[in-house]
């Protein structure tokens, strides 16, 4: 899925198709065609970051594209784009085209064929409209694209209310860009956005979704994304359970920070960038389930069950926005446990080692750091597991159990639930390290079946 590709980060892996994106350009060129370095590669070259890959466009035709790179197949001819891949690594190469009659603001009706210049002025931003001939090292500049990268704003092209109605998702891919290029939006695009918000409920939840986890991944500050995706109208039609955080306040003693959207906010704000989804979207989610569940308890603010609460939100959630199971599964494991975590100091070993030995564990682990961090700063609890994890890293948190049902039916145990309890008093004990090995924990097993065993019924006269 495309929020799972991974920027290119070594920087080896970037030289060779940089280098294969020129040999792109000049085998196009050298056959007679017009053919630049499209968009976001632009831009982000100009910003010194490392473009996620390199688009090309062309007056060359598809049909002329595909002549001139054998392993080439169209991806959408009727749009003029055309996948070619050298030495395994794609390139989009796109016919210079202008978009018509967006109806559904979605996708355009049709397009035509143009020139560069037409070209520019479909494309989203001024900032994602740059075109750059790597064989003369010069840039391309319709639409005044440098002086907003240099000025850090993110502009559309044309007028803004025109645009966003074309295509309503351009309103998410703008807060996307302006977090994740630490840039502001111009006063016109932003307005823009505010009037047109709710046209972002016609937009499918796929394309929501990419859009939505890439800015929580990939911003400078996410919490600060969330706060632009509220400032504009958006968060509120696209994740209406975290709008709902805004202004639930909590106990100060534990939160002197604020409000639980203040909280997330600046959790969020403390997540690497870019971020591992699962993490990014159990600190938005992780207090979903205060709103719903809080009351007011002699002055003092409660939000009984709210992280079980919150995990079974956070499923409805995610399911909306289309997000995987495996995501959805372990997200919503990180918020419902959550709590658990200020159970720390009070829990026995088994139950550490059964926590220690979750899947999620690591991501959790991170999430009741931030949680602390973001709120009264005591580290203790999270102290204290990390010591643990280096404890246990020379073994299994969860071993192989000792005891299995056969010794338990060697001993007397008849087949059916029995045994299921017996073995699970087995692994506890094994789990506390009552025992130094299967021996003496079959020896102290055989004692208690038999005195179970023996134990007189209750007398029921
Ligand atoms: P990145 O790949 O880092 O997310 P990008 O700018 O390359 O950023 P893409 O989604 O790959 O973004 O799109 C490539 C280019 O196509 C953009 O830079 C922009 O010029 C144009 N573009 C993409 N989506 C739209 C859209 N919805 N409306 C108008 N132009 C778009
Ligand atoms: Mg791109």
């Amino acid at each position: 899925m495309q929020y799972f590709e991974n920027a290119m980060t070594e920087s080896q892996n970037h030289s060779t198709t940089k280098l294969l994106a020129c040999r792109v350009i000049v085998t196009l060129q050298s056959a007679g065609f017009t053919a630049y370095w499209a968009g976001g590669c632009v831009r982000d070259k100009l910003l010194g970051r490392v473009p996620r890959d390199y688009d090309v466009a062309t007056d060359a035709r598809p049909d002329d594209v595909m002549a001139l790179f054998p392993r080439s197949a169209a991806v959408g001819k009727a749009f003029g784009v055309v996948v070619v891949r050298l030495e395994d690594t794609p390139f989009e190469v796109a016919t210079f085209r202008e978009d018509h009659d967006y109806r559904d603001g979605r996708h355009p009706d049709s397009v035509a064929f143009c020139d560069a210049e037409t070209d520019a002025a479909r494309r989203d931003f001024t900032v994602n409209a740059l075109f750059y001939d790597p064989a003369t090292s010069r840039v391309l500049d319709y639409v005044e694209g440098q002086a907003d990268i240099e000025g850090k704003v993110i502009r559309c092209v044309g007028d803004a209310s025109e645009r966003f109605r074309e295509d309503h998702l351009r309103m998410l891919r703008a807060v996307r860009f302006a977090s994740t290029l630490d840039f502001s939006i111009t006063q016109e695009t932003a307005d823009a956005i505010r009037h047109d918000a709710q046209l972002i409920q016609k937009i499918s939840p796929e394309r929501i979704r990419d859009e939505l986890v890439r800015t929580f991944c990939e911003a400078a500050k996410a919490g600060d994304a969330l706060l632009l995706l509220d400032e504009l109208g958006l968060l509120k039609l696209v994740l209406p359970e975290v709008s709902a955080m805004k202004g639930q306040e909590q106990p100060p003693e534990y939160h002197p920070e604020g409000d639980v959207f203040t909280h997330t906010v600046i959790m969020l704000n403390l997540l690497p960038s870019p971020c591992d989804p699962i993490l990014a979207l159990a600190v938005l989610l992780h207090d979903v389930g205060k709103p719903p569940t809080a009351f007011l308890d002699e002055q003092r603010w409660r939000f009984n069950a709210h992280a079980s609460v919150g995990g079974d939100m956070a499923e409805r959630i995610l399911r909306r926005l289309r997000l995987p199971s495996a995501t959805v599964d372990a997200v919503s494991a990180c918020v419902r446990g959550h709590m658990r975590f200020l159970d720390v100091p009070r829990m026995k070993r088994s139950t550490l080692r059964r926590l220690v030995g979750r899947p999620t564990f690591d991501t959790e682990l991170e999430l009741h750091r931030l949680d602390c961090e973001g709120s009264h700063r005591d580290l203790g609890h999270h102290a204290f597991l990390v010591g643990l994890c280096k404890e246990f890293a020379s073994e299994p948190v969860l071993p192989d159990p000792w005891v299995t049902g056969r010794d338990l039916m060697e001993m007397g145990v008849d087949e059916g639930p029995e045994i299921g309890k017996w073995k699970k008093t087995a692994y506890d004990a094994q789990l506390e390290e009552q025992f130094p090995d299967k021996e003496a924990l079959l020896d102290w097993l055989r004692g208690r079946i038999l005195r179970e065993a023996t134990r007189q019924p209750p007398d029921h006269h």
